[in-house]
């Protein structure tokens, strides 16, 4: 959209508070996250109340999740797009500007969704410039009872692998150095494709793009991970020893009931498999607490998993009882307190785990990225941190500029991040 709204001549101000037009890219797939696109809309509504700004445009999930009924939710938005309404950003943004009556641009019928993935190429990146999310597939194929994901964002289907090469040749002109691949499944890319081989296929192709250093795997489904992908990180030299892989839940009803293909035993296999093939690994997760009918034993069972499994980084949420799943509709749904609670013994249970793997680190030396520098003192991150969800390196004696790949040696820890030194 920013590329498309800059191409058509318009200006795009980080002032928005002065802006003619304010497009607001949301977020919806639970409730916390709709709670804040909604007060950032509020924001922006009042703001034209009072004439700082002429027109709020509402774009993004939360927008193809209720269409018109965001009229209704805040009064004063001048117009909804739809997720296949992107391309035509400018177009909808002149007519809105020229308009006093406000639009729904949303087809929220099954089949309103594209077949194909948006080509995602001429960008104008809002992340630092030496790094890059890289979209590999959209929508998924999974139905998992919590999940409001499929239904806003439709069936899988991959980008074509011409298509994603392009983008990353791109981003790599650009001086992108990392670049992180994203979709709702990622291990399932290339299924739906006649030609290519699949995510291990479009890695190794990735790998031969002069400039890129890091190439990261986010959102593995766990039953995805093949051998060879698997064979493919670990004799990758780009690629790196780093795989996101929510797993959601360990009990084995609960994750029936959650509607996972995945069993324990399949889960905790693919643990040791990975551990073993790829030595130093950073494994990370996503799990849900307060799931409905999720026992005090069954929540121990997931408590003692996690120390088990010894993830370096975990990512917990209390579960959200969405409009339109099946596990909305469950009974035994837990009350918020209860969740609450194992939310944070879960959390504190991973910090000692998280802790202590920092600790073993003290001593060694990383390959850092810095992210950003200042006199002295830099922030950066090693193979081991992706960006915006991770822990960070904060670097001392730093003299080397953002979108570097230093040298440097872990001299302590600062709660979840690493103290590190240039060496
Ligand atoms: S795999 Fe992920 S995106 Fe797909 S339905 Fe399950 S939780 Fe949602």
């Amino acid at each position: 959209m920013l590329a498309q709204i800059a191409q058509a001549g318009l200006l795009i101000t980080s002032e928005p508070d002065n802006a003619d037009v304010v497009v607001i890219n949301t977020c919806g797939f639970i409730a916390p996250a709709k709670a804040e696109s909604i007060e950032v809309i509020r924001h922006f509504v009042q703001r034209k109340r009072r004439g700082a700004v002429k027109k709020v445009i509402v774009a993004g999930c939360l927008g193809q999740r209720l269409g018109e009924k965001l009229f209704s939710e805040v009064e004063g938005i001048d117009a909804v797009i739809g997720l296949d309404k992107r391309d035509s950003i400018v177009r909808i943004i002149r007519t809105t500007l020229s308009s006093n009556r406000s639009a729904s641009y949303v087809d929220r019928a099954a089949k309103a969704h594209s077949d194909t993935v948006p080509d995602d190429r001429v960008r104008l990146l809002i992340t630092p410039g030496h790094w890059a999310y890289l979209r590999i597939s959209e929508g998924c194929d999974h139905r998992c009872s919590f999940c409001t994901i499929p239904s806003i964002r439709g069936r899988f289907r991959s980008k074509p692998q011409e298509l994603v090469l392009a983008e990353a040749k791109e981003l790599a002109s650009a001086g992108v150095v990392e670049l992180n691949l994203i979709g709702q499944d990622t291990s399932y890319y290339g299924r739906d494709l006649k030609a290519g081989a699949g995510l291990s296929g479009l890695l190794r192709e990735l790998e031969k793009i002069d400039g890129p250093a890091w190439i990261r795997l986010m959102y593995l489904y766990p039953s995805g991970i093949s051998e060879e992908l698997i064979e493919t990180v670990a004799g990758g030299e780009k690629v790196v020893h780093y795989l996101d892989i929510p797993i959601q839940h360990i009990n084995n009803r609960v994750l029936r009931a959650m509607r996972r293909s995945d069993t324990k035993e399949q889960i905790q296999r693919l643990i040791e498999t990975l551990r073993r093939s790829i030595p130093d690994v950073t494994l990370r997760t996503t799990l849900i607490v307060g799931f409905p009918g999720e026992s005090d034993r069954e929540f121990a069972e997931l408590v003692d998993f996690v120390s088990w499994a010894q993830f370096d980084a975990l990512g917990c949420f209390e579960y959200c009882r969405e409009a339109g799943t099946s596990a909305a509709q469950m009974p035994d749904q837990i009350p918020d307190q209860v969740k609450r609670q194992r939310l944070e013994e879960l959390m504190l249970a991973q910090q000692e785990i998280a802790f202590a793997r920092n600790k073993k680190r003290v001593g060694s030396e990383l390959k850092c990225l810095v992210d950003s520098a200042d006199i002295n003192t830099g922030k950066g991150r090693f193979y081991g941190q992706a960006p915006e969800i991770d822990s960070i390196c904060i670097i001392e004696k730093c003299s080397a500029k953002a979108g570097q790949l230093i040298k440097t040696k872990v001299v302590g820890t600062r709660d979840y991040d690493l103290l590190v030194e240039q060496v």
